[in-house]
C-alpha cells in the first residue's frame, strides 16, 4: 500500500488503532528495541499502564512514540511480521506515516508546525527567510525559553525549548554556483543534492565535503535538487512531498544523465532511495540506484593504503551511531574504513534524538542526545553522520562533531593532480 492510499483511507482514529496493533506485536517480538528509541519508549509507556496493550496509550502518548521514529526504515527490512510475510503484516514506519497524515489532514498540529517543515522543502521561503535572517537569527538566538524565542515559537513553530541551528549568511547553492569550478571537465562528474538543512544552516559541512570530493578527482555538478522532501512525508503533508519527489525526480533524470547522484545526508539518501520508489515504481528506482551517501562514494573510489604524506588520524575515534546513518550502510564503512587505518573506534548510541526536520519543532531530546562523559573521554574525537544530531552535540559539548570537517580529508587527502 502507497502512502498516499494510507492517507486517504485512514482516519485519525483508524490510524491510531492500527498504530496500536503494530505496536502490540513489535512488543511481543522485540527484535527492533536496540535500532531507536520508538521501542524503548513504547516499552517504558505501555509498562507503566500495568497492562501490556498499547491500545490504552492515550493520543499524546502515541504522538510521545511516534515522534521519535526518523523513518530510517530499519525495522522493516527482514521484520518476518510485514506484510506478504507475515500473518501480522506489520509495517511500523507506514504505521506512524499514517497516524502523521491523518493528523495533518484534521488540522490538528496547526499551520506554525506545518509551516516550518514546508518552508525547508520550498526554496522561495527560504530566500525570503534568508532576506529577514538578521532578525530571525536573533530571535533564534534568544535563551531557550525566553521572550524572544517563545515570540518566533508563536509566529513560526519552532520550538523555543532547544537550541535550533541558525540561518546561514550565505547558503551552499549561492556558494557553489558563484565559485570557479576546481576541476577539469573531463573528470568522472556527480550530481550532487545538498539537502535543505545543509543548504539553508549548513553549507560549510556541504563545501568541506565538496571540497573532499574534488580533491579525490571527482567534478561536482549541481544537481538542482536541494530537499528530498522527507520532512513533508514525515509531518503528513504527503500531497507536498509528492509534488516535491514529482519535481526532483525530472531534474534527476533529466537528458538520461547516469551519474552518480551524491546526496549529503545519509538520512535524505534515504528517502530518495526507499520512499521514491514505493511512491513512483520503476521511473523512482532507476534514479534510486544512483543515490550514494559523499561517503559511501569517497569510500568506493580509494583504497584502504594510508597516504604517503603522513595525515594523521586519531588513535580512537567515538563514532555517534544513529538509525538514519546504519540504516544507509554508510556508518560501517566509516567504522571499517577507520579500523582499516588502524583506529580503534567506539561506537555511542546517539540517544533518542529526532533526526528529521520536523525535529527543529519538537521540545525534547536534544538534551538527551550527547553520550554521558562516563561514555567517552573528553579528549577522544567524535564523529556522526546525521547533521542534526550532530548539530545538537556540537551545540552542548562545543566542540566539533561533523566528520565532513574534521576526518574526511585524513581519511580521503587530495591526489596530487586531480
Ligand atoms: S518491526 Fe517487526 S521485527 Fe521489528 S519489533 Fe516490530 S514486529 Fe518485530
Ligand atoms: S526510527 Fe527507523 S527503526 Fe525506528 S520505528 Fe522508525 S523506521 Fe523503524
Amino acid at each position: 500500500m502507497s502512502t498516499s492510499d494510507t492517507a486517504a483511507d485512514f482516519g485519525e482514529h483508524a490510524a491510531r488503532i492500527e498504530l496500536a496493533r503494530c505496536l502490540d506485536v513489535c512488543l511481543d517480538c522485540r527484535r527492533c528495541v536496540d535500532l531507536c528509541g520508538v521501542f524503548s519508549e513504547a516499552i517504558d509507556l505501555v509498562g507503566s499502564l500495568g497492562h501490556a496493550e498499547s491500545g490504552l496509550l492515550t493520543p499524546l502518548e502515541q504522538d510521545r512514540i511516534l515522534s521519535l521514529c526518523s523513518h530510517c526504515d530499519q525495522c522493516r527490512d527482514d521484520c518476518p511480521h510485514r506484510p506478504g510475510v507475515g500473518e501480522a503484516a506489520v509495517d511500523l514506519p507506514a504505521a506512524v506515516e499514517g497516524v502523521a497524515a491523518a493528523v495533518h489532514r484534521s488540522g490538528r498540529t496547526g499551520w506554525r508546525s506545518a509551516f516550518v517543515v514546508r518552508a525547508l522543502a520550498s526554496d522561495g521561503a527560504m530566500r525570503w527567510a534568508r532576506r529577514f535572517r538578521g532578525p530571525l537569527n536573533r530571535l533564534l538566538r534568544g535563551r531557550e525559553g525566553g521572550v524572544s524565542r517563545r515570540a518566533l515559537s508563536m509566529l513560526i513553530g519552532v520550538t523555543s525549548d532547544r537550541p535550533v541551528p541558525r540561518i546561514a549568511d550565505q547558503s551552499f547553492t549561492d556558494w557553489f554556483s558563484l565559485r570557479e569550478p576546481a576541476i577539469a571537465a573531463v573528470a568522472p562528474s556527480v550530481l550532487v543534492v545538498p539537502t535543505c538543512l545543509i543548504d539553508q544552516f549548513a553549507p560549510e559541512i556541504g563545501q568541506a565535503t565538496v571540497t573532499t570530493l574534488e580533491g579525490c578527482g571527482v567534478r561536482c555538478v549541481p544537481s538542482g535538487v536541494i530537499c528530498c522532501g522527507g520532512g513533508l512525508l514525515e509531518s503528513g503533508q504527503v500531497d507536498r512531498f509528492l509534488r516535491v519527489a514529482e519535481t526532483n525526480l525530472a531534474l534527476l533524470s533529466e537528458g538520461d544523465c547516469a551519474d552518480p547522484i551524491v546526496v549529503l545526508q545519509p538520512g535524505c539518501a534515504e528517502v530518495l532511495r526507499s520512499d521514491y520508489p514505493r511512491e513512483f515504481g520503476q521511473r523512482a528506482a532507476a534514479v534510486a540506484s544512483r543515490v550514494r551517501g559523499a561517503f559511501e562514494h569517497l569510500d568506493a573510489r580509494s583504497s584502504m593504503e594510508a597516504p604517503g604524506d603522513g595525515a594523521s588520524l586519531p588513535d580512537v575515534v567515538g563514532v555517534i551511531s544513529s538509525p538514519r546513518a546504519a540504516a544507509t550502510g554508510e556508518e560501517d564503512l566509516l567504522i571499517a574504513r577507520l579500523e582499516g587505518r588502524g583506529v580503534r573506534v567506539v561506537r555511542i548510541p546517539s540517544g533518542p534524538v529526532g533526526e528529521s526536520s520536523a525535529a527543529l519543532l519538537s521540545t525534547r531530546d536534544t538534551a538527551e542526545s550527547a553520550p554521558g562523559p562516563a561514555e567517552v573521554a573528553d579528549d577522544v574525537p567524535l564523529v556522526g553522520l546525521s547533521v542534526l544530531v550532530n548539530g545538537a552535540l556540537e551545540r552542548r559539548l562545543g566542540r566539533a562533531v561533523e566528520p565532513a570537517q574534521n576526518l574526511l580529508p585524513a581519511l580521503f587527502p587530495a591526489v596530487a593532480d586531480p
